[in-house]
């Protein structure tokens, strides 16, 4: 083949690498360049076989697959083997005068050897099998034009199946990733709804004791319907993000006041900022902001930006929350000057569990459910939530809602948070 052919054949198949879709099509073709363009009769790759510690066909001429497939050939005194171990190329003139030349394979494939040569396969300067041609056309001599045309195809083979491996283990683990992932998200939908019906009944009973007792027994029961309590809102954090990556969550939509909503959260919160010596501010829109909602979820998201904003501010910072109207949406802010997220958490902050100290070392409480909570009852209402924060000065949580356009209907009275 002449040089310029040889070259544009070289680059096709070289380009065909970042295109195949199927690999063991792909290979073919290196396999039919490789014969092309070295002149010979039939192209091979061998792989090496760490468990059997010996070369087999991998990739072998469809006229041949039936022969040659998987048949072995040992790293002792062949050709191939010599190749492999040494990592180092081979032509062999005269294949019936040469002891290293396999005679099982021509009787196999019943073809007749007279010339080969071998180059090994090489990843990241390990040897990982062989490729070879076999006669050459006329009874001509291998050259060190064919040596090097045949090493740059042993090299793209050796990418490709590379390639196809890691693609393989990538598929793998993603599998078993979501898998893992479907069987904590069902333990975690079973353990919740197993452990309502108990919790239901501590609390009713706790409460009917409280009633009946006198109160010299009011600090324990308070205690107990205190922390059952808390147990309760736990499970309905984990069953509400459930629910809604299940499907089944249901919205109560209504025309609701989202000025009405962050007064009832600032409202609800006041005592607990008193006590913590954090200032909690707000800064309300006059245009009256209505949006399509159901408004206890909104006002349980937002319970969880402030609250978080409370609980990571220090004595003597601020805690603001803004509602104001953006361009089709109403825009909710929670902004503090407490410890802020440092940049490499700020990706992960919504994942569900996720908090920023580990759970052993942290002084405050929380299971890391509460910005999921807040990301899945935003994200219901088709809205968005995200994070700025700079540690050590302080963090923004935001999130939108798309606003109301359609007539006004009545704006519900019932209090958002019970
Ligand atoms: P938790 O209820 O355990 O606090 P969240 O999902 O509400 O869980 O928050 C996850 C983590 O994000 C928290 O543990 C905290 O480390 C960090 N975080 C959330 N809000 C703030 C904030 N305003 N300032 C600093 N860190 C925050």
């Amino acid at each position: 083949m002449e040089h310029k052919k040889r070259y544009t054949r070289l680059l096709e198949t070289a380009r065909g690498l970042g295109t195949a879709g199927d690999m063991d099509k792909y290979l073919q073709s290196i396999l039919t360049a490789a014969a092309e363009l070295t002149n010979s009769e039939s192209a091979y790759i061998l792989d090496f076989d760490e468990a059997a510690k010996q070369l087999a066909f991998s990739v072998v001429p469809w006229f041949h697959r039936d022969a040659l497939l998987g048949v072995k050939i040992p790293l002792d005194g062949t050709a191939e083997g010599d190749v492999y171990t040494k990592c180092r190329s081979l032509i062999i003139g005269d294949a019936s005068a040469d002891i290293r030349h396999v005679r099982q394979i021509d009787r196999l494939a019943k073809i007749k050897t007279k010339s080969l040569l071998a180059v090994p396969m090489i990843f990241r300067g390990v040897a990982s099998g062989v490729f070879e041609v076999r006669n050459k056309v006329d009874n001509g001599h291998y050259t060190e034009d064919d040596v090097a045309v045949l090493e740059m195809l042993a090299g793209l083979a050796s990418m490709a199946m590379r390639n196809e491996i890691l693609e393989r283990r990538l598929q793998g683990s993603t599998n078993e990733i979501s898998e893992l992932d479907r069987l904590k998200n069902e333990f975690i939908a079973i353990t919740s709804h197993e452990l309502r019906t108990p919790l239901g009944l501590i609390l009713g009973h706790a409460t009917f004791l409280r009633e009946m007792l006198g109160t010299e027994y009011n600090e324990q029961l308070d205690a107990i319907i205190r922390n059952a309590t808390r147990l309760k809102e736990i499970i309905e954090s984990l069953s509400n993000v459930d629910n809604y990556q299940s499907g089944t969550a249901r919205l109560r939509q209504r025309r609701v006041s989202v000025g009405r909503v962050v007064d009832d959260v600032i409202a609800s919160f006041h005592e607990m900022a008193k006590q913590k010596g954090v200032k909690l501010k707000k800064a309300l829109d006059k245009t009256d902001l209505l949006v399509d909602a159901d408004g206890a979820k909104i006002a349980i998201a937002l319970s969880n930006l402030v609250k978080n904003a409370i609980t990571f501010t220090d004595k003597g910072g601020q805690v603001l929350v803004k509602a104001e109207l953006a361009s089709g949406y109403v825009k909710v802010s929670v902004i503090d000057n407490g410890v802020g997220i440092p940049a490499r958490d700020m990706p992960r902050v919504f994942e569900r569990f996720f908090q920023v100290e580990s759970h052993l070392t942290r002084r405050h409480g929380g299971m890391g459910l509460g910005l999921s909570v807040a990301k899945v009852m935003i994200e219901m209402h088709g809205g968005r939530i995200w994070a700025e924060s700079v540690e050590g000065k302080g963090s923004n949580f935001t999130f939108v809602l798309p606003l109301n356009t359609s007539p006004v209907e009545k704006t519900t009275e019932q209090p958002f948070i019970t």
